[in-house]
């Protein structure tokens, strides 16, 4: 039971919760950004850039996000390397979703994509050059001339460390603005009142002070929700906090089934391997020394999709052609390549490999083994980053106050299955989207109407519950048991067996959270605590992932099964909604239409077409 003790709209608020005397500390801006990724930053810059006050919240120091780690590169069609045009990269980005992109969307992504890069060299970002001093870039899987006739070098990078190099020109792009950053802040749930996002609280970890934040808008950039699944390559932050705020808040996510698994984690590890080693001309061998992706992808051999990547290396292990001892992993060779080279394009890799796998590139094989990476599901949205829900039957109505952008976002330019370089230029181009449509649609300095008596009171009663948890299970069991459920039960391949088999067992592991203990009752840097309510984040993402795969009953992408083997477009080139019932531990599924139109008339709807490798 839960009391107000202090009006409103005051510089402070107290409550009283399970008998323990909390107290808010409010601030208002035009727009709140929850993360400091590329998405985050991205709109930080726009907004602030439009004269709006803009606060940052984060729950790592900015440069720490996860795109400091992407590697390979970000996708634009520049044409430095040879010809190129955003129609190919389109219709590319388009197969490569396998029919489940939104076409208006991809068109906006892929128009916008050159302009984006240009503006991220103008910052500082130092790109890797070609001889004549322009933009490098390389090729990567997928990414095609001419309508999928050559191979196309559309992807510019900065050696293999071009997320590095664009987070920390971004970050000092944020800093030239009035933006206002709250650096380790955890945001906890979002303020909503009749259907209108108002705000959100947060936990300052370093002090304990709760604040709560209300906005015009509020943006989600909180990245995607691979700690869901016991090996993947993304940092332990990424625990998909904003897509678990939006179901709490009764809204749905879409497309959560599409889990993309990249084909060269380091065995055992899980780091990253970027594709761009293969891009630089890279292979795959089996135990029998085999190139065997030339058997599955004649013509993109190395180079085809990493759900086809992917797919092919976990045949070869079940089939019994995988190398080391378990014969449970494959082979990326590097070592035929000139050392220079090496040395100049891949020096991030060749050091993760040598850590992580004992290998020199120079000389041996790195072992790997497809690895999650990355969620093309997540909050649906419009392409100028506005949420979207089903209301009365109409499947795009905007959620005012809402809106959300990078990996947590499903724009869908996507799909069902993302190329590489693709998720970099997403975080710019629509990071850029929502400053402008902020600019457009936020009154500068308009006032924000008071919050309602008992805003953030849900946060308050969840936190507290969390903090003083007295069952007997700690959190990291309960999240080991639901790291493995994902990954032996919603992997690569998926059958309708293993998937119902899944349902089961994370619905357990959904209800044995009743049970959680935290021992450490203070709030002054209580990791305990953000790590359970992490958990419990990650888990309401698991469940609806695992329901969303047992639902879809076709082979889509990413979403492979063995016992539907064909993409059904009659049935199923719908993007998938899920929602939860956190009462009653249920998940509701409705479908909303894949968009078949593009956003001018300069180029036509892309038709489905079987897929040919
Ligand atoms: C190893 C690796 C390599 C990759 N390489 C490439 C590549 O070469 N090319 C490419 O296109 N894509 C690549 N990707 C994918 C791409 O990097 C990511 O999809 C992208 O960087 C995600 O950016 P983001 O801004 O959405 O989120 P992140 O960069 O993950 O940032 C999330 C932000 O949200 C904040 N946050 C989260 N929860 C909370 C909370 N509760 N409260 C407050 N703040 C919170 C965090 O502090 C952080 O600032 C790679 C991914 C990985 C893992």
């Amino acid at each position: 039971m839960a009391v107000a003790s202090e009006s409103i709209g005051g510089k402070q608020t107290a409550f009283n919760v399970g008998g323990r005397a909390y107290q808010f500390i409010d601030h208002t801006f035009d727009v709140v950004v929850v993360g400091a990724g590329g998405a985050g930053l991205r709109a930080v810059v726009g907004a602030s850039e439009a004269g709006l006050s803009t606060a940052c919240i984060t729950k790592v120091f900015p440069t720490r996000s996860h795109t400091v780690a992407a590697q390979g590169g970000v996708a634009a069609s520049l044409g430095n390397m040879g010809p190129d045009d955003w129609r190919w990269h389109m219709y590319d980005t388009v197969k490569g979703s396998d029919w489940l992109g939104d076409q208006d969307a991809i068109e906006y992504l892929v128009r916008n994509a050159p302009a984006a890069v240009y503006e991220l060299e103008h910052w500082g970002v130092p790109f890797s050059r070609t001889e004549q001093g322009k933009i490098y870039q390389r090729p990567f899987g997928g990414m095609t001339t001419n309508f999928g006739e050559g191979i196309a070098q559309r992807t510019c990078a900065a050696a293999d460390r071009t997320g590095h190099a664009m987070l920390h020109t971004m970050y000092g792009q944020a800093l030239r603005h009035s933006a206002e950053f709250f650096v380790e802040f955890f945001a906890i749930d979002l303020i909503m009142e009749n259907g209108t996002c108002r705000g959100v609280v947060a936990l300052e970890m370093e002090t304990g002070a709760i604040h709560r934040f209300r906005a015009h808008k509020t943006v989600l950039a909180t990245g995607g929700y691979g700690r869901a699944y016991f090996s993947c390559t993304s940092a332990h932050t990424c625990t998909g906090d904003g897509n678990a705020m939006v179901l709490r808040a009764g809204l749905a996510l879409q497309d959560m089934e599409f889990v993309q698994f990249h084909p060269t984690g380091i065995y055992g590890a899980g780091c990253l391997i970027t594709e761009g080693a293969r891009g630089e001309g890279g292979y795959l061998t089996n135990s029998e020394g085999e190139r065997f992706m030339e058997r599955y992808a004649p013509s993109a051999k190395d180079l085809a999709s990493r759900d086809v990547v992917s797919r092919s290396m976990t045949m070869e292990i079940r089939e019994g052609r995988g190398v080391g001892k378990a014969k449970d992993h494959i082979y990326l060779h590097l070592d035929h390549l000139d050392p220079a080279i090496l040395a100049e394009r891949l020096p991030g890799i060749s050091e993760s490999a040598k850590i992580f796998a004992g290998v020199d590139v120079t000389r041996e094989p790195i072992p790997v083994l497809p690895t999650v990476h990355y969620n093309m599901g997540g909050i649906p949205t419009n392409y100028h980053g506005e949420v979207l829900a089903k209301i009365d039957g109409d499947p795009d109505r905007i959620v005012p106050g809402l809106m959300a952008v990078g990996e947590a976002a499903c724009v869908s330019v996507h799909g069902a299955n993302r190329l590489g370089s693709n998720s970099l230029i997403d975080l710019v181009v629509f990071g850029r989207a929502v400053g402008h449509r902020c600019a457009e649609t936020i009154e500068k300095g308009g006032r924000i109407a008071e919050l309602p008596k008992d805003a953030g009171l849900y946060s308050l009663e969840r936190l507290d519950r969390v903090r003083h948890a007295s069952g007997s299970t700690p959190t990291a069991d309960l999240r080991l048991s639901m790291q493995k459920t994902m990954q032996s039960n919603c992997a690569v391949f998926r059958t309708g067996e293993v998937l119902e088999e899944g349902v089961k067992l994370i619905h357990d592991c959904w209800a044995a959270g009743d049970d959680l203990k935290t021992t450490d009752r203070s709030l002054i840097w209580n990791t305990d605590l953000t790590e359970a309510l992490e958990y419990e984040n990650l888990i309401i993402q698991a469940v609806v992932t695992m329901e969303g795969a047992a639902n879809r009953k076709e082979s889509r992408g990413a979403h492979a099964r063995e016992d539907y083997p064909s993409r059904d477009d009659n049935e199923w080139m719908k993007h998938t909604l899920a929602s939860i019932n956190a009462d009653a531990r249920t998940v509701g599924i409705d479908y909303r239409p894949v968009h078949t139109y593009t956003m001018t008339s300069e180029i036509d709807y892309i038709k489905p077409k079987a897929r040919v490798y």
